[in-house]
């Protein structure tokens, strides 16, 4: 290529960068057809000489609001960087349910944070399953599967869900109402031979929230009759001892070798004592998105490059890290923190810093570093995991 020739070509390319980079600008233009999801090309977003923010003030946003009933999301429009999963915090009243819904691009999983749930999953074959659910535990609803989650009890409740694809919105959800709302009601006879006078009192658009009675303590039974599914789509996390257990901190996780029916989706609770810190890591196969349910957090994130940055997230906060972007997370607060954390892969896999200099010789290190071996001989032969306040014992 002669030069005058590279040069146009170099404009071009860069004028042809600059258009993705005003498209992808606008977060209203950010379409699912978006190539770059697919992981080996290039995402514009993360292509700049700075990281983007990878912080979104969930609980402080806005939402959608129904007396005490609330659902404020995280997808790309509100965090352009988080494309491999979003997210959502809801809030339910007594007697109200997240009505009888569908997701047609996205699978579920969730954390209940305060409260009681109830949910019906309806999958194909006309398998169903109703669980309760307490603090601690969570749900899986592969992607298309049909739910309903109630608020059980007089106590509101609260949750944390997360969509392993961070353009689904969960105001986007293919709701029974909505459908039915608009299907003529000559259609909806014949659909169910029943007369159309049946169908005179029904919502003409999406109900979203419904309001009712307070459930009764024990699930009815269903018209079909119970007709349970091979693989249940409840897990107790917090029931069920902790995966690490270390000086400064213990991590709950919880993937589909433990939670069969979650192929798509690995979650986690990490408690950090004060001062305590996740340490520097990445995860080769999957995207995180994190929920800071107690504390204040300060992430750290490595884009190479020469690219790095931190940001503090406080209670109710998002964070989210690409999929193979190092990364850690440090309790600033003055208390215990604790941060639900969501992986895009139905199986675990992290590199933590600690273990890869461990797993080199120190040789390697000395020339890699310009140092003297002897400095490796003092770093922890073993993965550290959780450093806590007063740094890991060796
Ligand atoms: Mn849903
Ligand atoms: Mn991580």
């Amino acid at each position: 290529m002669s030069d005058i020739r590279r040069r146009d070509f170099i404009a071009g390319a860069a004028s042809l960068a600059a258009a993705a980079a005003v498209t992808l600008g606008s977060p209203r233009e950010v379409g699912a057809g978006d190539a770059s999801f697919m992981n080996n090309v290039p995402d514009p977003i993360l292509s700049g000489d700075d990281l983007p923010t990878f912080k979104f003030a969930l609980e402080k946003s806005e939402g959608r609001v129904s007396g005490l009933s609330f659902a404020k999301e995280a997808t790309v429009r509100q965090l352009p960087i988080s494309k491999g999963i979003a997210g959502v915090a809801m809030g339910l009243a007594p007697g109200v349910m997240r009505e009888l819904h569908w997701h047609a691009t996205a699978a579920e999983w969730a954390f209940v944070q305060d409260g009681r749930v109830r949910t019906t999953v309806t999958g194909p074959g006309g398998y169903e399953e109703t669980n309760d659910f307490e603090p601690g535990d969570v749900w899986y609803f592969p992607r298309g599967h049909a739910h309903v989650l109630e608020c059980l009890g007089d106590q509101p409740c609260h949750f944390i869900l997360m969509f392993d694809n961070g353009y689904f919105s969960e105001f986007g959800t293919f709701s029974i109402t909505d459908w039915i709302g608009h299907v003529p009601k000559p259609l909806l006879a014949k659909n169910f031979g029943l007369p159309e006078s049946t169908f005179d009192g029904f919502p003409k658009k999406e109900v979203y929230f419904a309001k009712g009675a307070l459930p009764p303590a024990k699930p009815a039974t269903p018209g079909q009759g119970w007709k349970l599914p091979p693989l249940t789509h409840k897990y107790r996390l917090l029931a069920n001892p902790p995966r690490v257990n270390n000086k400064g901190g213990r991590l709950w996780l919880v993937d589909s070798t433990l939670f069969p029916i979650s192929t798509t989706f690995t979650g986690a609770v990490l408690e950090l004592d004060r001062g305590a810190m996740r340490e520097l890591h990445w995860h080769p196969t999957a995207d995180e998105w994190q929920y800071v349910l107690q504390g204040q957090a300060s992430v750290t994130l490595f884009g190479s490059g020469g690219r790095y940055r931190a940001e503090k997230l406080e209670q109710g906060d998002v964070g989210y890290i690409p999929q193979g972007y190092g990364h850690s997370i440090e309790n600033v607060g003055s208390g215990t923190c604790r941060v639900l954390i969501g992986f895009n892969s139905g199986i675990y896999e992290e590199i933590d810093l600690s273990e890869w200099i461990a797993s080199n010789p120190p040789d390697v290190l000395a020339t890699n570093f310009g140092q003297p071996a002897a400095v490796f001989e003092k770093f922890p032969r073993k993965d550290v995991f959780i450093a806590p306040n007063d740094g890991p014992s060796k």
